[in-house]
C-alpha cells in the first residue's frame, strides 16, 4: 500500500472528524462532507444517497450535481448504479457510467456530464444506510487505493450516522433508530404483546471511528487479537466438548489465527480508522461478500466470523454482554437466534420474542410455544434496527413486529391486546365448567406440555389432564444427555403437579427437526421421513430403556401412561411395548415400586397405521392421533416448509374422511382415541373433530378456553350433517359450510 495514499486518507478522515466535531444541523454537515470528500479525492462530484425507507434511496447532499435535485432524486434499491451498490453492498467503479448496464439517466441532476463513477455502500454490520458516490468528467477507472479510501470514509460516515451526527436540522437524514419500523416475519407462536426491547446480545457501540495515532491502534488490535486467540484456545481445551462443538471452535481458531484478517484490519487502521472501526469494517465487508454466496456451509462460516468479530469488539471496548443495563419492564427479547436453554433461562418474564432467523420447528420456537410467548421469526433485521428499551409491539398472529410505533398503531394494537385479554377473562369463567355440547356430548379437553413451566397451566386452563407430554424438550434444553435419576425426579415432579390427573408421557421423539445438541445428527436426505422418533428408540434402545426406567421410578406406585411416537406398523408397537414390559419386570426384580397401572399407547402419525391389523387396535391401550405429522404425510406437505405448510386445509374432506375411518376402527375394538396435534386447539377444527367422533382432544393450554367456549354452544349432530352435506355436494373442504352454519348458530 503506498505511503502517500495512507496519509491522504488519514488526513481526509481527520478533516471529516473535525467537521463533525463542530456543532451544526444535519444538512449543513452533509453538505460540508460532500465538499470535503470531492476536494480530497480530486473529483468534481461527491454525493450522499441515504435510505428513506427500506427500498428507496434519496439524494441527500451533493457537491457537483445540481442542488435542486437534493431531496428530490430518488431511486429504488437495485435501480441505476447507485441502487446496484446499495443492493449488492459492493462498490461499482466505471470509467463510462452512461455506458454501464443498468445506468439510469436522471436529467434533474446533470449527471450525464460525468463519465467516471465510483460508488461504495454506507453500511454498518447487517445494516444498509446508503451509498457514497464520487464522479468526474475525465473518463478513468478509480484505483484500488481510491476505492479503499472511499470505503473507509463511508465506514466512518456509517458510524457517525449511528451516533446521530446527521440527525436534526432541516432536511437532515432521518434519525437512525428513532423512526417507526414495521418488520414482517413469520409467526412462530400466536399472541400479541407490547413491551420494551431487550437485546440478547446488545450491539457494541463504537464512539471513536477515527483515530489519530495508528501505531497505538495497531498495538491495541494486536493485543486484542492475542487475547481472542487465547480465549478460543481455552475454549478448545475444555474437556467436555463433543466433536461438533470442537469443529465449530476449530473454525473459530482458524479465523482468529488468520493472518489475512489481522493484516486487513491493520491496513484499515493505517488509513485512519480506530481499531474498533477496523474490526467492524472487516465484519461488514465479509457479510456483504458472503451474503451473495448461496452455499449454506459458507454462510455458516459467516456467522462464525461474525461471532468472532463481536468477541473482538467486546475485548477492545470492554463492553461485555452484560452492559449493566437493567432489563426493562415487559421485556421483549430480540436476538439473531437463541438456543432453547438460554430462552428457558429468561423464562416467563418475557412478554415476547423476535428473531432475525429461526424456523417454526426450531427449538427456540418449541420452547416459546411451551412458555406461550408470542414469537415472530425470520424478521431478518430486527437486531440491526432495535435498541435496548425501544417500544415494540409483537403480533404473533400475523408475524409482524412494530418497532417504535406511531401512537395510532400502538393504540390499535392495544385494543387488540385488550380484546384478547377480555376473551381470556371470558374463557377463564368457563374454567370449572365441562366441555359439553348442547346435544349433551361430553368432550375431554387435555393439554399438551413439555416443560415443568407448563404445569401451572393445568390449573389455570381447566384442562383435565396432559394428553401429550413431549419428553424431548427436557433433552433439547440440555447441553448433555440427562441422567436417569435426574429424569426420574423431573417426571415425578410432573406427576406431583398433575395431582392425580392423567399425564401421557410420550417417549423421546427426536430426529427430523428435533436434533439433540449432544447427539451426532444423521445426514439424511429427508429427515422428516427418516430415522426419527420410535425408529431411533427401537434401533438403539439404550436411551429408550433409560427413559422408561425413569418413568417407572417416577410413578412409584402411581398410574403411568406411556405412548410411542410415529408408530408405523404393528410390529413396531409390539417391540416398543415389550420394552416397557421388560423394564417393568426389571424394576420389580430390583425391588423398585412399580406403577399401580400402566397404559401403553401408540401415536398415529403415519397413514399406514390406520390400516394396521385389528390385533394392533386390540393390543394398544389407546391411540393418540398426532395430527401435525399425520397431516404432513397425508398431504405430502412438509410441516416445516413455509411454502407448503398451510397449503392444505385440515377440513379438507379427504382428510376428514380418513380421520373418520380411524374413529371407526378404534370404535370396532373399543380402543380409546384422542387427537393431540395443533389442530385440536383451533376451535373450528376441534369442532369438526368432535363432530366426526373424537371425544378427547389435547391442545396448547391457551386453546382450552376458546375450544370449550365453542363446543358448549353447538350441536354436534348438526355439525356432522353440515360436514356430510359438504361432502355430498362435492366440496373440497368443509370449512365454508361449517363457517356459514356457525354464523347462523349465534352466540
Ligand atoms: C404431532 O405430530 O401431531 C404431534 C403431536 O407431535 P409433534 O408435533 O411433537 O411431532
Ligand atoms: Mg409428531
Amino acid at each position: 500500500m503506498p505511503e502517500r495514499s495512507e496519509s491522504d486518507s488519514r488526513k481526509l478522515l481527520r478533516r471529516l472528524r473535525d467537521t463533525l466535531a463542530v456543532p451544526g444541523g444535519g444538512q449543513d454537515r452533509l453538505d460540508q462532507i460532500t465538499h470535503l470528500i470531492a476536494d480530497s479525492m480530486g473529483t468534481e462530484v461527491c454525493s450522499i444517497y441515504l435510505f428513506r425507507d427500506e427500498d428507496t434511496l434519496e439524494l441527500c447532499a451533493t457537491q457537483g450535481l445540481k442542488k435542486a435535485a437534493v431531496h428530490k432524486t430518488r431511486m429504488k434499491l437495485g435501480e441505476g448504479l447507485v441502487g446496484r451498490v446499495a443492493r449488492t453492498g459492493q462498490p461499482v467503479n466505471t470509467a463510462d457510467a452512461p455506458g454501464e448496464k443498468g445506468f439510469r439517466y436522471m436529467p434533474e441532476t446533470g449527471e450525464e456530464l460525468f463519465s467516471s463513477f465510483l460508488g461504495v455502500p454506507i453500511q454498518r454490520v447487517g445494516e444498509k444506510l446508503g451509498v457514497l458516490v464520487v464522479q468526474s468528467k475525465t473518463a478513468r477507472q478509480f484505483s484500488d487505493d481510491e476505492i479503499y479510501a472511499l470505503d473507509v470514509v463511508a465506514m466512518v460516515l456509517a458510524e457517525m450516522t449511528e451516533l446521530g451526527a446527521f440527525t436534526g436540522g432541516e432536511g437532515g437524514m432521518m434519525a437512525l433508530h428513532k423512526q417507526p419500523v414495521m418488520l414482517r416475519g413469520t409467526s412462530g407462536q400466536e399472541g400479541a404483546a407490547e413491551g420494551r426491547v431487550w437485546l440478547h446480545e446488545p450491539r457494541v457501540v463504537i464512539t471513536n471511528p477515527v483515530a489519530d495515532d495508528p501505531l497505538t491502534e495497531i498495538d491495541r488490535i494486536r493485543e486484542a487479537v492475542g487475547q481472542l486467540r487465547v480465549s478460543v484456545d481455552d475454549l478448545l481445551s475444555a474437556e467436555s466438548l463433543d466433536k461438533d462443538q470442537k469443529a465449530v471452535l476449530e473454525a473459530y481458531r482458524m479465523f482468529a489465527h488468520s493472518r489475512g484478517w489481522l493484516r486487513r484490519m491493520e491496513e484499515d487502521i493505517m488509513r485512519g480508522l480506530s481499531a474498533e472501526a477496523a474490526v467492524e469494517k472487516e465484519q461488514s465487508a465479509a457479510r456483504s461478500r458472503l451474503e451473495q454466496v448461496p452455499d449454506a456451509y459458507l454462510r455458516e462460516r459467516l456467522s462464525d466470523l461474525d461471532d468472532l468479530s463481536n468477541r473482538l469488539l467486546r475485548i477492545l471496548t470492554g463492553q461485555g454482554k452484560d452492559t449493566g443495563a437493567e432489563m426493562p419492564e415487559n421485556p421483549v427479547l430480540v436476538a439473531r437466534n437463541i438456543g432453547p436453554a438460554e430462552l428457558l433461562e429468561y423464562g416467563r418474564k418475557l412478554k415476547g420474542l423476535v428473531l432475525d432467523e429461526g424456523s417454526v420447528g426450531s427449538h427456540a420456537a418449541v420452547v416459546a410455544r411451551a412458555l406461550a410467548i408470542p414469537l415472530v421469526i425470520n424478521t431478518e433485521r430486527i437486531t440491526a434496527e432495535a435498541l435496548n428499551g425501544d417500544q415494540i409491539l409483537v403480533d404473533g398472529d400475523q408475524g409482524i413486529v412494530h418497532l417504535r410505533p406511531e401512537e395510532t398503531v400502538a393504540r390499535a394494537f392495544r385494543d387488540k391486546i385488550a380484546m384478547q385479554a377480555e376473551a381470556q377473562k371470558r374463557y377463564a369463567s368457563l374454567r370449572g365448567l365441562p366441555a359439553i355440547t348442547i346435544c349433551g356430548t361430553s368432550i375431554a379437553l387435555h393439554m399438551n406440555a413439555g416443560l415443568m413451566a407448563d404445569l401451572p397451566s393445568l390449573e389455570n386452563s381447566g384442562a383435565e389432564g396432559v394428553g401429550l407430554f413431549r419428553t424431548e424438550l427436557q433433552f433439547l434444553v440440555r447441553s448433555k444427555m440427562p441422567q436417569r435419576a435426574e429424569l426420574a425426579r423431573l417426571y415425578a415432579r410432573v406427576m406431583d403437579a398433575a395431582k392425580g390427573r392423567r399425564v401421557a408421557f410420550r417417549t423421546l421423539d427426536i430426529g427430523s427437526d428435533k436434533v439433540l445438541p449432544y447427539m451426532k445428527p444423521q445426514d439424511e436426505p429427508n429427515p422428516a421421513m427418516g430415522w426419527r422418533a420410535v425408529r431411533v428408540g427401537l434401533d438403539k434402545p439404550g436411551v429408550l430403556r433409560m427413559q422408561l426406567q425413569a418413568l417407572i421410578r417416577a410413578a412409584a406406585g402411581r398410574p403411568l401412561t406411556v405412548m410411542f411416537p410415529l408408530i408405523t406398523e404393528m410390529t413396531e408397537f409390539q417391540q416398543a411395548r415389550s420394552h416397557v414390559l421388560r423394564e417393568l419386570h426389571r424394576e420389580k426384580s430390583l425391588g423398585h415400586r412399580v406403577p399401580e397401572t400402566v397404559e401403553i399407547g401408540a401415536m398415529m402419525e403415519t397413514p399406514s397405521l390406520a390400516f394396521a391389523p385389528r390385533a394392533f387396535f386390540e393390543l394398544t391401550d389407546f391411540v393418540s392421533v398426532g395430527g401435525n405429522d399425520l397431516k404432513q404425510f397425508f398431504f405430502a406437505a412438509d410441516r416445516e416448509n413455509e411454502l407448503v405448510r398451510r397449503r392444505y386445509d385440515t377440513l379438507n374432506l379427504s382428510f376428514l374422511t380418513f380421520l373418520e375411518q380411524i374413529v371407526a376402527r378404534c370404535a370396532e375394538t373399543g380402543t380409546p382415541l384422542s387427537f393431540c396435534g395443533e389442530d385440536a386447539g383451533r376451535p373450528i377444527e376441534a369442532l369438526a373433530l368432535a363432530a366426526i367422533g373424537f371425544r378427547t382432544l389435547s391442545m396448547r393450554p391457551a386453546s382450552v378456553g376458546p375450544v370449550k367456549a365453542l363446543l358448549r354452544r353447538v350441536n354436534l349432530a348438526e355439525a356432522r350433517d353440515v360436514i356430510n352435506r359438504s361432502r355430498d355436494v362435492g366440496a373440497e373442504s368443509a370449512r365454508p359450510h361449517l363457517m356459514e352454519w356457525l354464523a347462523s348458530v349465534g352466540d
